[in-house]
């Protein structure tokens, strides 16, 4: 079985070991059905359902295996050109469309691809035999079609500390074992996405590391729902509205059907077989993986353009709901917002088109462009929430509750007054500001907007990148040239 449907997918989670997930204080015996968890693997499931024989949209989310020849997920998939890491982003982008918020399993994705080329140099130095067995693994992965969380995040503590010198070591994942058979780690993973929902997990080392941090430089695959992993589940804003009307519309959660997921996840003496070891203590290639996932996530934040569309979608369908549709300077706001989510994206698709084969015969992205386009999402996607803000009006925070409309004492009075252009009904303009509320400062501006200045990296990390990749010598050069300097 190469592919799994997205009923598949939602009973592999059920038929798992019980999770060890903690939320709102409590363990949950159930976190599949649990309103805020459900949504979070609805998104996921769309990377399933939309690969389905008979979608529309299979050809997006499908790819043939370059280990296999067979049609796999194409979150599975190693690419093999530019016009594949193209295909990459131009999937990412639909699904940004398609749910609005972040659908997890990129991070995955992005780690096999960085994984995979790095183990083949490692290889080349060392005389190891991590490539082989890691794509042993993606055999695996492919043909499970599973998804895998690509942990890179260590809690870190005192950041002024190399990993050795921290005097509590949990705060970075760590080899504190090694057996004949495998070795065992210990420490904790932040803000992990689509954790809870993944089958395993990529675990890398989060920054570049030195001698002294050996036993911190350590790859491996761990099976989420192993017993000696314990997860705490991340709040988000009104996060707790998916739970005010779960089985009705469920109008007040702007878009109750769809979210994201992030967890601290916390490590205690987890085995993990030889056969699963991918990097431990090869120090000096701990940079090389961190760069290039990097680089790949970089240029997945692609995903941020399709919910940009939903944003634009919703300004100018407020605007009419508004009647204010033909002022000139609605129409003006719209046009800019265009302007930025297209700049974002055309940086996405030029770092995929320069992408270069690397030793291992997989692409990478070029990293100054990946990190040129990350970049942007740091800022961009707040200046067109800010003008989604703007056209939408104030009373995307000043609506009553869902409640209010269905009270006969009240419901008629948010009718009359809280309607909108002619022929509008009033509770679609509402719903529509739930969504606009949603996206720009509730569950989904999580992923719109905090996601977006510090997932893969906060904004200062692109910038070393841009310093290191941008080779301002060379452009000293031409000015000297032109100036006819000749010392
Ligand atoms: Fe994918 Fe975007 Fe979520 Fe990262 S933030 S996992 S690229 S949807
Ligand atoms: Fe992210």
């Amino acid at each position: 079985m190469a592919l799994m449907t997205g009923k598949e997918y939602r009973e592999s989670l059920r038929n798992r070991r019980p999770l060890n997930v903690y939320m709102a204080g409590e363990k949950l015996e159930n976190p599949y059905d649990h309103p805020i968890i459900a949504a979070s693997i609805n998104s996921i499931a769309l990377t399933y359902e939309l690969a389905e024989e008979g979608s529309d949209y299979r050809d997006d989310l499908t790819e043939i295996s370059s280990l296999t020849g067979n049609r796999i997920n194409r979150f599975c998939h190693i690419h093999r050109s530019p016009e594949e890491l193209y295909k990459k982003v131009g999937m990412q982008r639909l699904l940004g469309q398609k749910c609005g918020t972040c659908f997890q399993r990129c991070v995955g994705m992005d780690a096999f691809n960085a994984t995979f080329s790095t183990t083949y140099e490692m290889d080349e130095k060392y005389g190891t035999s991590y490539h082989e067995r890691f794509k042993k693994y993606m055999l695996e992965v492919e043909e499970g079609d599973l998804v895998v969380d690509g942990c890179m995040t260590d809690p870190k503590g005192d950041r002024s500390k190399r990993p050795h010198q921290c005097p509590d070591p949990d705060v970075y994942v760590h080899v504190v074992e090694r057996r004949p058979d495998g070795i065992v780690i210990s420490g904790a993973k932040t803000h992990q996405t689509g954790c809870i929902n993944s089958h395993h997990a990529l675990i890398m080392p989060t920054v570049t590391m030195t001698e002294e941090d050996k036993d911190f430089a350590v790859t491996c695959i761990v099976e989420s729902d192993d017993p000696g992993i314990t997860y705490i589940y991340g709040r988000q804003s009104c996060d707790t509205r998916l739970m005010e009307d779960p089985d009705g519309d469920n109008m007040d959660a702007g878009s109750p059907n769809f979210g994201g997921q992030e967890a601290l996840m916390v490590f205690d003496n987890v085995f993990v077989p030889t056969e699963r070891v991918f990097m431990d203590g090869e120090w000096d290639f701990s940079g090389m993986l961190v760069e290039r996932f990097a680089g790949y996530h970089r240029s997945s934040y692609a995903c941020k353009t399709g919910v940009g569309d939903v944003a634009i979608g919703a300004a100018q369908l407020i605007a009419e709901y508004n009647g204010a549709a033909r002022a000139s300077h609605i129409k003006d706001k719209i046009v800019e917002m265009n302007h930025l989510n297209e700049t974002i994206w055309s940086s996405s698709v030029a770092c995929c088109w320069l992408g270069k084969e690397t030793k291992s015969g997989n692409y990478l992205i070029d990293l100054l462009l990946a990190n040129v386009c990350k970049q942007n999402v740091t800022r961009f996607p707040y200046e067109i929430a800010r003008l989604l803000q703007d056209i939408a009006g104030g009373l995307m925070v000043t609506a009553p509750h869902a409640k209010d409309l269905e009270n006969p004492e009240t419901a008629e009075l948010v009718k009359k007054f809280l309607g909108g252009a002619e022929g509008v009904d009033t509770k679609d303009r509402l719903k529509l500001l739930r969504l606009i509320e949603n996206l720009t400062m509730g569950r989904a501006a999580v992923g719109y907007l905090t996601e977006s200045m510090h997932g893969a990296g906060s904004p200062q990390a692109q910038r070393i990148m841009i310093a290191r990749q941008a080779d301002v010598q060379r452009k000293k050069e031409y000015a000297k040239a032109l100036a006819n300097i000749k010392s």
